[in-house]
Protein backbone atom coordinates (compact mmCIF):
# COMPACT_ATOMS: atom_id res chain seq x y z
CA UNK A 1 0.00 0.00 0.00
CA UNK A 2 1.34 3.57 -1.24
CA UNK A 3 1.04 6.52 0.61
CA UNK A 4 -0.53 10.18 -0.55
CA UNK A 5 1.81 13.40 0.22
CA UNK A 6 -0.90 13.82 3.31
CA UNK A 7 0.41 10.47 4.29
CA UNK A 8 -3.12 8.93 4.02
CA UNK A 9 -2.83 5.31 2.15
CA UNK A 10 -4.41 4.02 -1.66
CA UNK A 11 -4.08 1.45 -3.86
CA UNK A 12 -3.11 3.08 -7.30
CA UNK A 13 -4.90 6.17 -6.16
CA UNK A 14 -7.79 4.51 -4.73
CA UNK A 15 -8.21 4.67 -0.81
CA UNK A 16 -9.01 1.91 1.55
CA UNK A 17 -12.51 4.07 2.36
CA UNK A 18 -13.68 4.64 -1.07
CA UNK A 19 -13.00 0.97 -1.70
CA UNK A 20 -15.21 -0.17 1.50
CA UNK A 21 -17.76 2.73 0.52
CA UNK A 22 -18.22 1.22 -2.79
CA UNK A 23 -18.19 -2.97 -2.43
CA UNK A 24 -18.52 -2.91 1.09
CA UNK A 25 -16.93 -4.63 4.42
CA UNK A 26 -14.90 -6.67 4.63
CA UNK A 27 -13.37 -6.65 1.21
CA UNK A 28 -10.53 -8.55 -0.94
CA UNK A 29 -8.56 -6.42 -2.87
CA UNK A 30 -5.45 -7.46 -5.21
CA UNK A 31 -3.28 -5.01 -7.58
CA UNK A 32 -2.84 -5.95 -10.50
CA UNK A 33 0.60 -4.25 -10.90
CA UNK A 34 2.22 -6.25 -8.78
CA UNK A 35 1.11 -9.60 -9.74
CA UNK A 36 3.02 -8.28 -12.87
CA UNK A 37 5.96 -7.36 -10.97
CA UNK A 38 5.83 -10.57 -9.15
CA UNK A 39 5.89 -12.65 -13.03
CA UNK A 40 8.31 -10.21 -14.30
CA UNK A 41 10.93 -10.48 -11.32
CA UNK A 42 11.13 -14.44 -11.44
CA UNK A 43 11.69 -14.02 -15.67
CA UNK A 44 14.14 -11.85 -15.16
CA UNK A 45 16.00 -14.03 -12.47
CA UNK A 46 15.80 -17.10 -15.10
CA UNK A 47 16.71 -15.12 -18.27
CA UNK A 48 18.83 -17.51 -20.55
CA UNK A 49 16.80 -20.58 -19.31
CA UNK A 50 13.76 -22.39 -20.99
CA UNK A 51 11.46 -21.39 -18.19
CA UNK A 52 8.32 -21.83 -17.50
CA UNK A 53 6.12 -20.63 -14.53
CA UNK A 54 2.72 -22.52 -13.42
CA UNK A 55 0.93 -20.76 -11.24
CA UNK A 56 -0.14 -23.00 -8.14
CA UNK A 57 -3.83 -21.48 -8.57
CA UNK A 58 -4.72 -22.65 -5.02
CA UNK A 59 -3.61 -19.64 -3.99
CA UNK A 60 -5.99 -18.06 -5.54
CA UNK A 61 -8.64 -19.35 -8.12
CA UNK A 62 -10.34 -15.97 -9.05
CA UNK A 63 -10.89 -16.60 -12.65
CA UNK A 64 -10.17 -12.81 -13.26
CA UNK A 65 -6.25 -13.90 -11.37
CA UNK A 66 -6.48 -17.09 -13.66
CA UNK A 67 -7.11 -14.78 -16.61
CA UNK A 68 -4.83 -12.01 -15.81
CA UNK A 69 -1.70 -15.28 -15.29
CA UNK A 70 -2.48 -16.29 -19.00
CA UNK A 71 -2.26 -13.01 -20.46
CA UNK A 72 1.07 -13.22 -19.02
CA UNK A 73 1.53 -16.47 -20.31
CA UNK A 74 2.19 -17.83 -17.17
CA UNK A 75 0.48 -21.17 -17.13
CA UNK A 76 -1.18 -23.34 -14.61
CA UNK A 77 -0.42 -26.33 -11.64
CA UNK A 78 -3.87 -27.26 -10.21
CA UNK A 79 -4.56 -30.08 -7.36
CA UNK A 80 -8.50 -30.75 -8.31
CA UNK A 81 -10.63 -31.43 -11.35
CA UNK A 82 -12.54 -28.32 -9.87
CA UNK A 83 -9.34 -25.94 -10.27
CA UNK A 84 -8.76 -27.95 -13.66
CA UNK A 85 -12.44 -26.67 -14.81
CA UNK A 86 -11.89 -23.72 -13.50
CA UNK A 87 -8.68 -23.27 -15.52
CA UNK A 88 -10.33 -24.33 -18.48
CA UNK A 89 -12.73 -21.72 -17.68
CA UNK A 90 -10.57 -19.08 -17.93
CA UNK A 91 -9.22 -19.58 -20.88
CA UNK A 92 -5.95 -22.52 -20.52
CA UNK A 93 -6.15 -25.38 -23.06
CA UNK A 94 -5.57 -28.73 -20.85
CA UNK A 95 -2.40 -29.21 -22.06
CA UNK A 96 -1.23 -25.72 -20.51
CA UNK A 97 -2.14 -27.36 -17.15
CA UNK A 98 -0.43 -29.85 -14.27
CA UNK A 99 -1.99 -31.92 -12.53
CA UNK A 100 -0.37 -31.71 -9.43
CA UNK A 101 -2.35 -34.25 -7.14
CA UNK A 102 -1.96 -35.37 -3.33
CA UNK A 103 -3.18 -39.26 -3.05
CA UNK A 104 -6.34 -38.53 -5.13
CA UNK A 105 -8.88 -41.46 -6.81
CA UNK A 106 -7.06 -42.39 -9.73
CA UNK A 107 -10.62 -41.61 -11.82
CA UNK A 108 -9.63 -38.12 -11.10
CA UNK A 109 -5.86 -38.82 -12.76
CA UNK A 110 -7.58 -40.39 -15.45
CA UNK A 111 -9.93 -37.55 -16.69
CA UNK A 112 -7.02 -35.03 -16.41
CA UNK A 113 -5.18 -37.37 -18.86
CA UNK A 114 -7.71 -37.82 -21.00
CA UNK A 115 -8.63 -34.20 -21.08
CA UNK A 116 -4.94 -33.86 -22.51
CA UNK A 117 -3.18 -32.44 -18.99
CA UNK A 118 0.28 -33.70 -17.65
CA UNK A 119 -0.31 -35.41 -14.50
CA UNK A 120 2.43 -35.27 -11.53
CA UNK A 121 2.23 -39.04 -10.54
CA UNK A 122 2.93 -38.96 -6.82
CA UNK A 123 2.57 -42.59 -5.68
CA UNK A 124 3.97 -45.77 -6.81
CA UNK A 125 0.76 -47.68 -6.55
CA UNK A 126 -0.46 -44.49 -8.99
CA UNK A 127 2.53 -44.99 -11.22
CA UNK A 128 1.97 -49.12 -11.73
CA UNK A 129 -1.89 -47.70 -12.69
CA UNK A 130 -0.71 -45.05 -15.12
CA UNK A 131 1.36 -48.04 -16.57
CA UNK A 132 -1.23 -50.16 -17.08
CA UNK A 133 -3.65 -48.19 -18.37
CA UNK A 134 -1.92 -46.38 -21.07
CA UNK A 135 1.77 -48.00 -20.97
CA UNK A 136 3.84 -45.28 -23.05
CA UNK A 137 0.47 -43.91 -24.90
CA UNK A 138 0.72 -40.59 -22.95
CA UNK A 139 3.10 -38.89 -21.17
CA UNK A 140 3.49 -38.20 -17.45
CA UNK A 141 5.75 -36.87 -14.64
CA UNK A 142 6.74 -37.83 -11.39
CA UNK A 143 6.71 -36.34 -7.86
CA UNK A 144 9.87 -37.04 -6.31
CA UNK A 145 10.42 -36.42 -2.73
CA UNK A 146 13.80 -35.79 -1.79
CA UNK A 147 13.86 -36.09 1.51
CA UNK A 148 14.80 -32.84 2.48
CA UNK A 149 13.62 -30.56 5.37
CA UNK A 150 12.64 -26.74 4.65
CA UNK A 151 9.90 -24.66 4.88
CA UNK A 152 8.36 -21.40 7.26
CA UNK A 153 6.97 -24.08 9.61
CA UNK A 154 6.20 -27.89 10.01
CA UNK A 155 2.77 -27.52 8.40
CA UNK A 156 4.09 -26.18 5.37
CA UNK A 157 7.14 -28.52 4.55
CA UNK A 158 6.60 -31.04 1.75
CA UNK A 159 9.68 -32.80 1.22
CA UNK A 160 11.31 -34.10 4.46
CA UNK A 161 10.79 -37.97 4.42
CA UNK A 162 7.70 -38.06 6.78
CA UNK A 163 5.98 -36.06 4.35
CA UNK A 164 3.02 -37.23 2.46
CA UNK A 165 3.96 -35.87 -0.61
CA UNK A 166 5.52 -37.60 -3.57
CA UNK A 167 7.74 -40.77 -3.87
CA UNK A 168 10.42 -41.26 -1.82
CA UNK A 169 13.75 -40.54 -3.78
CA UNK A 170 15.30 -43.52 -1.63
CA UNK A 171 12.74 -45.67 -4.31
CA UNK A 172 14.44 -44.75 -7.20
CA UNK A 173 14.79 -48.22 -8.08
CA UNK A 174 11.27 -49.04 -8.02
CA UNK A 175 10.32 -45.67 -9.84
CA UNK A 176 12.62 -47.23 -12.61
CA UNK A 177 11.29 -50.86 -12.98
CA UNK A 178 7.83 -49.83 -13.26
CA UNK A 179 8.65 -47.48 -15.79
CA UNK A 180 10.77 -50.15 -17.69
CA UNK A 181 8.43 -52.79 -16.94
CA UNK A 182 5.07 -50.78 -18.81
CA UNK A 183 7.68 -48.21 -21.48
CA UNK A 184 6.61 -45.31 -19.00
CA UNK A 185 7.03 -42.18 -21.17
CA UNK A 186 8.36 -39.96 -17.62
CA UNK A 187 8.74 -36.82 -19.50
CA UNK A 188 9.21 -34.50 -16.16
CA UNK A 189 10.66 -34.86 -12.85
CA UNK A 190 9.30 -32.79 -10.52
CA UNK A 191 9.18 -31.67 -6.76
CA UNK A 192 7.71 -28.93 -4.18
CA UNK A 193 9.83 -28.45 -1.17
CA UNK A 194 7.42 -26.23 1.08
CA UNK A 195 6.65 -23.11 1.49
CA UNK A 196 8.08 -19.72 3.25
CA UNK A 197 11.79 -20.95 1.99
CA UNK A 198 13.85 -18.35 2.29
CA UNK A 199 17.40 -19.00 0.98
CA UNK A 200 18.51 -20.69 -2.11
CA UNK A 201 20.47 -23.27 -0.04
CA UNK A 202 17.68 -25.64 0.49
CA UNK A 203 16.50 -25.04 -3.51
CA UNK A 204 19.67 -25.83 -4.55
CA UNK A 205 20.55 -29.13 -3.07
CA UNK A 206 16.53 -29.97 -3.80
CA UNK A 207 17.78 -29.03 -7.36
CA UNK A 208 20.96 -31.60 -6.95
CA UNK A 209 18.92 -34.18 -5.66
CA UNK A 210 15.98 -34.37 -8.54
CA UNK A 211 18.77 -33.77 -11.25
CA UNK A 212 20.76 -36.69 -9.95
CA UNK A 213 17.66 -38.98 -10.36
CA UNK A 214 17.07 -37.23 -13.51
CA UNK A 215 20.39 -39.03 -15.01
CA UNK A 216 18.44 -42.42 -15.03
CA UNK A 217 15.25 -41.20 -17.38
CA UNK A 218 15.49 -41.13 -20.60
CA UNK A 219 12.64 -39.30 -22.30
CA UNK A 220 12.79 -36.16 -20.15
CA UNK A 221 11.84 -32.48 -21.51
CA UNK A 222 10.73 -30.84 -18.03
CA UNK A 223 12.76 -30.31 -14.47
CA UNK A 224 10.40 -28.81 -12.33
CA UNK A 225 11.10 -27.74 -9.39
CA UNK A 226 8.19 -26.50 -7.53
CA UNK A 227 7.02 -23.51 -5.40
CA UNK A 228 7.09 -21.79 -2.14
CA UNK A 229 9.54 -18.71 -2.63
CA UNK A 230 9.30 -16.57 0.37
CA UNK A 231 7.83 -12.98 0.72
CA UNK A 232 7.83 -10.34 2.72
CA UNK A 233 5.35 -10.80 5.66
CA UNK A 234 7.00 -8.13 8.06
CA UNK A 235 8.35 -5.11 7.23
CA UNK A 236 11.95 -5.77 6.73
CA UNK A 237 11.70 -9.72 6.51
CA UNK A 238 14.20 -11.77 5.10
CA UNK A 239 12.68 -12.95 1.54
CA UNK A 240 14.20 -15.17 -1.10
CA UNK A 241 17.10 -13.49 -3.10
CA UNK A 242 15.65 -14.52 -6.66
CA UNK A 243 18.38 -13.06 -8.94
CA UNK A 244 20.51 -15.52 -6.68
CA UNK A 245 18.80 -18.18 -6.59
CA UNK A 246 18.41 -17.82 -10.41
CA UNK A 247 21.75 -17.49 -11.42
CA UNK A 248 22.55 -20.11 -8.90
CA UNK A 249 20.29 -22.54 -10.41
CA UNK A 250 20.48 -22.13 -14.30
CA UNK A 251 24.12 -22.78 -13.69
CA UNK A 252 23.51 -25.91 -12.73
CA UNK A 253 20.51 -26.64 -14.78
CA UNK A 254 22.58 -25.62 -18.09
CA UNK A 255 25.30 -27.72 -17.02
CA UNK A 256 22.64 -30.97 -16.17
CA UNK A 257 20.90 -30.20 -20.34
CA UNK A 258 24.65 -30.39 -21.40
CA UNK A 259 25.38 -33.72 -19.82
CA UNK A 260 21.66 -35.09 -20.67
CA UNK A 261 22.59 -34.25 -24.20
CA UNK A 262 19.73 -31.79 -25.04
CA UNK A 263 17.89 -28.93 -23.92
CA UNK A 264 14.81 -29.37 -20.90
CA UNK A 265 12.27 -26.74 -20.01
CA UNK A 266 12.89 -25.65 -16.50
CA UNK A 267 9.62 -24.89 -14.57
CA UNK A 268 8.89 -23.27 -11.48
CA UNK A 269 4.90 -23.60 -9.78
CA UNK A 270 4.68 -20.65 -7.54
CA UNK A 271 1.70 -19.35 -5.91
CA UNK A 272 2.54 -17.97 -2.90
CA UNK A 273 5.20 -15.55 -4.34
CA UNK A 274 2.60 -14.46 -7.49
CA UNK A 275 -0.12 -13.11 -5.56
CA UNK A 276 0.36 -12.86 -1.79
CA UNK A 277 1.73 -9.45 -1.94
CA UNK A 278 -1.41 -8.27 -4.30
CA UNK A 279 -3.89 -8.83 -1.92
CA UNK A 280 -4.96 -6.95 1.11
CA UNK A 281 -8.14 -7.75 3.78
CA UNK A 282 -9.83 -4.59 4.84
CA UNK A 283 -11.81 -4.62 7.61
CA UNK A 284 -13.94 -2.56 9.93
CA UNK A 285 -13.51 -1.86 13.25
CA UNK A 286 -16.72 -3.33 14.88
CA UNK A 287 -15.64 -2.73 18.67
CA UNK A 288 -12.80 -1.65 21.02
CA UNK A 289 -12.60 -3.40 24.04
CA UNK A 290 -10.70 -1.82 26.96
CA UNK A 291 -10.11 -4.78 29.10
CA UNK A 292 -7.93 -4.96 31.91
CA UNK A 293 -5.40 -7.58 30.40
CA UNK A 294 -5.37 -6.26 27.00
CA UNK A 295 -7.00 -3.82 24.51
CA UNK A 296 -9.03 -6.26 22.18
CA UNK A 297 -9.63 -4.46 18.63
CA UNK A 298 -12.89 -6.41 16.96
CA UNK A 299 -13.02 -6.91 13.42
CA UNK A 300 -16.09 -7.45 11.07
CA UNK A 301 -14.03 -10.66 9.88
CA UNK A 302 -12.67 -13.52 11.66
CA UNK A 303 -11.11 -17.10 10.87
CA UNK A 304 -13.30 -17.62 8.32
CA UNK A 305 -12.15 -15.00 5.61
CA UNK A 306 -8.41 -15.33 6.79
CA UNK A 307 -7.35 -18.33 8.69
CA UNK A 308 -3.73 -18.11 7.84
CA UNK A 309 -2.80 -16.88 11.43
CA UNK A 310 -4.92 -18.99 13.14
CA UNK A 311 -3.47 -22.07 10.73
CA UNK A 312 -0.54 -21.57 10.42
CA UNK A 313 0.49 -18.85 13.00
CA UNK A 314 1.55 -16.84 10.36
CA UNK A 315 2.41 -12.90 10.70
CA UNK A 316 -0.13 -10.28 8.51
CA UNK A 317 1.11 -6.87 8.77
CA UNK A 318 -2.20 -4.54 9.57
CA UNK A 319 -2.18 -1.30 9.41
CA UNK A 320 -5.02 1.41 10.68
CA UNK A 321 -5.57 3.01 7.50
CA UNK A 322 -8.00 5.69 9.32
CA UNK A 323 -6.09 6.96 11.51
CA UNK A 324 -1.96 7.28 10.18
CA UNK A 325 -0.93 10.04 12.83
CA UNK A 326 -2.42 8.18 15.35
CA UNK A 327 -0.62 7.68 18.70
CA UNK A 328 0.88 4.30 18.74
CA UNK A 329 -0.76 1.60 21.33
CA UNK A 330 -0.58 -2.60 21.73
CA UNK A 331 -3.94 -4.35 20.85
CA UNK A 332 -5.02 -8.16 20.14
CA UNK A 333 -6.79 -7.99 16.94
CA UNK A 334 -9.77 -10.40 16.82
CA UNK A 335 -12.19 -11.36 14.52
CA UNK A 336 -16.40 -11.84 15.26
CA UNK A 337 -16.53 -15.70 15.06
CA UNK A 338 -17.60 -17.34 18.16
CA UNK A 339 -13.85 -19.44 18.48
CA UNK A 340 -10.83 -18.00 19.17
CA UNK A 341 -10.08 -15.98 16.10
CA UNK A 342 -7.36 -13.93 17.04
CA UNK A 343 -5.29 -12.41 14.25
CA UNK A 344 -2.52 -10.84 15.98
CA UNK A 345 -1.05 -10.68 19.80
CA UNK A 346 0.20 -7.21 21.44
CA UNK A 347 0.33 -5.83 17.74
CA UNK A 348 1.57 -2.30 17.75
CA UNK A 349 -1.10 -0.15 15.52
CA UNK A 350 -1.80 3.42 15.29
CA UNK A 351 -4.70 4.35 17.57
CA UNK A 352 -7.62 2.48 16.92
CA UNK A 353 -11.44 3.47 17.13
CA UNK A 354 -14.70 2.34 16.24
CA UNK A 355 -15.22 2.11 12.20
CA UNK A 356 -11.17 2.54 11.58
CA UNK A 357 -10.51 0.64 8.85
CA UNK A 358 -7.71 -2.37 9.39
CA UNK A 359 -5.90 -3.49 5.86
CA UNK A 360 -4.25 -6.55 6.46
CA UNK A 361 -1.42 -7.69 3.86
CA UNK A 362 -0.48 -10.53 1.94
CA UNK A 363 -3.63 -11.57 1.41
CA UNK A 364 -3.38 -12.56 -1.96
CA UNK A 365 -2.65 -16.16 -1.62
CA UNK A 366 -4.57 -18.76 0.98
CA UNK A 367 -7.03 -15.83 1.79
CA UNK A 368 -10.26 -16.16 -0.12
CA UNK A 369 -9.59 -19.67 -1.16
CA UNK A 370 -9.12 -20.90 2.25
CA UNK A 371 -12.39 -18.85 3.69
CA UNK A 372 -15.43 -20.84 4.67
CA UNK A 373 -19.24 -20.01 5.88
CA UNK A 374 -18.34 -20.58 9.42
CA UNK A 375 -21.36 -19.51 11.71
CA UNK A 376 -23.41 -18.73 8.86
CA UNK A 377 -21.10 -16.19 7.62
CA UNK A 378 -20.65 -14.78 3.79
CA UNK A 379 -17.65 -14.65 1.92
CA UNK A 380 -16.52 -11.37 1.18
CA UNK A 381 -16.50 -9.70 -2.32
CA UNK A 382 -12.63 -9.58 -4.30
CA UNK A 383 -11.96 -6.39 -6.51
CA UNK A 384 -8.95 -6.09 -8.71
CA UNK A 385 -7.62 -2.78 -9.16
CA UNK A 386 -5.76 -2.45 -12.90
CA UNK A 387 -4.50 1.18 -14.31
CA UNK A 388 -6.37 2.98 -11.71
CA UNK A 389 -9.61 1.46 -11.92
CA UNK A 390 -11.35 -0.68 -9.23
CA UNK A 391 -13.16 -4.15 -10.47
CA UNK A 392 -15.41 -6.50 -9.28
CA UNK A 393 -14.51 -9.84 -9.33
CA UNK A 394 -16.96 -11.23 -6.97
CA UNK A 395 -19.63 -10.04 -5.08
CA UNK A 396 -20.34 -10.37 -1.08
CA UNK A 397 -22.14 -13.98 -0.76
CA UNK A 398 -26.02 -13.67 0.18
CA UNK A 399 -28.05 -15.85 2.34
CA UNK A 400 -28.97 -17.63 -0.89
CA UNK A 401 -25.53 -19.05 -1.48
CA UNK A 402 -25.74 -20.74 2.17
CA UNK A 403 -28.95 -22.60 1.16
CA UNK A 404 -28.22 -22.82 -2.48
CA UNK A 405 -27.36 -26.45 -1.61
CA UNK A 406 -29.49 -27.44 1.32
CA UNK A 407 -32.23 -30.03 0.79
CA UNK A 408 -36.08 -30.75 2.03
CA UNK A 409 -36.25 -26.38 2.61
C1 LIG B 1 0.84 -25.37 -3.01
C2 LIG B 1 1.76 -25.83 -4.04
C3 LIG B 1 2.64 -24.94 -4.66
C4 LIG B 1 2.73 -23.48 -4.30
O1 LIG B 1 3.31 -23.24 -3.06
P1 LIG B 1 3.63 -21.71 -2.66
O2 LIG B 1 4.23 -21.81 -1.31
O3 LIG B 1 2.33 -20.99 -2.63
O4 LIG B 1 4.55 -21.17 -3.67
C5 LIG B 1 3.45 -25.42 -5.67
N1 LIG B 1 3.41 -26.72 -6.04
C6 LIG B 1 2.57 -27.60 -5.46
C7 LIG B 1 2.56 -28.99 -5.94
C8 LIG B 1 1.74 -27.19 -4.45
O5 LIG B 1 0.91 -28.09 -3.87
Amino acid sequence: MQRFENNTYHLQGLTPEQLIEEFGSPLYVYNAATIRNKVAELQSAFEGVNLKIKYACKANTNLAILKLMREMGVELDVVSPGEMEMGKIAGFEPSQITFTPSGVPFWEVAQAVDAGAIVNIDSLPLLEWFGQTYGSSKPCMIRIKPNVAAGGNEKIMTAHADSKFGISVLLLTDILNIVDQYQIKVIGLHQHTGSDIKDAAPFIQVADILLDAARHFKDLEIIDLGGGFKVSYRPGDGITDMQHLGAKISDRFHKFCKEYGRPLQLWFEPGKFLVSESGYLLTTVTVVKQDPARNFVHIDSGLNHLIRPMMYGSYHHIINTSNPEGEEKHYNVVGYICETDTFATDRVLAEVRKGDILAFMNAGAYGITMSSNYNARFRPAEVLIEEGQARLIRRKETLEDLLRTQEGL
